[in-house]
């Protein structure tokens, strides 16, 4: 399988090189060359698999030479080992035609473990078999962050350093960064905000001697392998509803798009979804771009959905792509145009994203007033992310079209914005039950390039 820029202009590689690269060096973002399918008989075979089976048949087809069969069983096998739920993706009913896909039985309780737990392990093996070592730098508004020191803790050969906001993320996701004893954790409470994280990032990867001394790599949701992740249980939760006999809708709470394009992907593999469903907060970039045609960046507000605070969407410039037919210089001049602030989608483009996606926007009282309806009707307590996905996908319902929407975090990443809403402050599972008795430890930093650079110069244990 070969992997291609979005932009065009960047070497072809293999999984495992697209992998450990990141971000292509045109800028672009990379994608398997052509996707490949499953016919009818494939998906419905899948139908009473356990989840690990189900994700090494619609992972191996993009692995290509890659990773070795029985290697990907065994990584896929230890990254989900962790989640404390035998479905690791359960369905849920919440009326009629309408499900939750709860995507927070993971070790840091939010969807991005899912893929962070299985490209921890496929790491590990390219790592074993190069002898390299590595320094990987993030930068989270939350959940990013702990889900990636949680699968790289502890390994010998990796040192993981990730830079937060500080004073701007809840104290539960603090915490999960703060606390694990392990050596090559660190975590880095920038004087800034998440821009600024984000912005010290790219200049760190952009000096391309530091980034060889310590050999960088990135692992935030523009990487395909993240995405590759994603895929699966768009595959296990339609198939328990139906598929392939039936269609599917998806309704996914998005920030950097990332979610709710590897449902795009798998509906590209022959996977019948109906509709994906974006549903946005007030920062709604996405809903304006749908609706209107104009990508426009504004400024971010905060919400009670901290981790879909987002203006510009990373992982759309990869459906852009596609609705362009594949055209990497149209992408190229998009993005160049989004410097000075936006673009407007042509009329082709549009249709073909129109024919994929339809879109929501939720304010900040319709989320609140969303959870404490859930809570009175079905007794479930979501997170305000899920609650965002489930106000929309209450709008979008077809008769004899099941509806999922995507469960993104566990409600106690978020008690205050619950509490709020329910008047519960939702527990932490009891195998984390002691969070808030754990010694942390973080070093408080500059929000300064050279300050970060420094620090890890002299932190990396390799
Ligand atoms: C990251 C995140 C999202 C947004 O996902 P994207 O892939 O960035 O669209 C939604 N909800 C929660 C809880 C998240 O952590």
């Amino acid at each position: 399988m070969r992997y291609v820029s979005t932009r065009g202009r960047a070497p072809v590689l293999d999984f495992e090189q697209a992998m450990m690269t990141g971000l292509a060096r045109d800028g672009g973002l990379y994608l398997p060359e052509t996707i490949p399918t499953f016919s009818a008989e494939e998906i419905a075979s899948l139908e009473g698999l356990p989840y690990e089976e189900v994700a090494r048949r619609v992972i191996t087809p993009f692995v290509g030479d890659s990773f070795s069969d029985a290697d990907l069983r065994d990584a896929i096998a230890r990254a989900y080992q962790g989640f404390d739920h035998i479905a690791r993706a359960p369905l849920v009913q919440l009326a009629p035609g309408h499900h939750l896909l709860e995507l927070f039985h993971g070790p840091t309780l939010a969807f991005k473990d899912f893929a962070m737990q299985l490209i921890g392990q496929l790491f590990q093996l390219a790592l074993a078999r190069s002898g390299q070592r590595i320094t990987i730098l993030g930068a989270t508004s939350g959940d990013t962050g702990s889900a990636a020191i949680e699968a790289f803790r502890g390994l010998s050969n990796v040192d993981v350093f990730i830079m937060y906001p500080h004073g701007r993320v809840s104290e539960v996701q603090r915490r999960q960064m703060s606390t694990p004893a392990d050596a090559n954790v660190h975590a880095l409470a920038v004087e800034g905000t998440f821009d600024d994280c984000q912005a010290r990032l790219k200049d760190l990867f952009n000096d391309h001697e530091f980034r060889d001394t310590v050999g960088l790599a990135g692992v935030n949701s523009i990487n395909w392998a993240r995405v590759l992740a994603q895929i699966v249980y768009y595959f296990a939760a339609a198939v328990s509803l139906g598929a392939p006999a039936r269609a599917v809708d998806f309704t996914v709470p998005t920030g950097n798009f990332g979610d709710i394009f590897a449902g795009s992907i798998a509906r590209a593999m022959g996977l019948p979804i109906g509709k994906l469903v974006i549903a946005t907060n007030q920062n709604d970039i996405l809903h304006r771009a749908l609706t209107s045609g104009e990508y426009r960046v504004g400024t971010v507000e905060p919400s009670i959905s901290p981790s879909m605070d987002i203006q510009v969407s990373s992982n759309f410039e990869r459906a852009l792509w596609l609705a362009y037919g594949r055209d990497g210089n149209a992408v190229s001049a998009l993005m160049e145009e989004l410097k000075s602030g936006g673009f407007t989608i042509s009329q082709g483009a549009l249709e073909a994203l129109r024919e994929t996606y339809i879109s929501g926007r939720v304010s900040e009282a319709e989320t609140t007033a969303m959870i404490a309806t859930i809570r009175e009707e079905t007794g479930e307590v979501i997170c305000p992310h899920t609650a965002v996905a489930v106000k929309v996908a209450r709008a979008h319902l077809r008769a004899g079209v099941p509806m999922v929407s995507l469960s993104t975090a566990h409600p106690a990443k978020f008690p205050d914005a619950v509490e709020a809403a329910t008047g519960i402050r939702p527990p932490l599972p009891s195998r984390m039950a002691d969070l808030f008795k754990r010694d942390e430890r973080i070093t408080r930093i500059a929000n300064d390039a050279e300050a970060i650079k420094s620090l890890i110069l002299e932190r990396r244990t390799a």
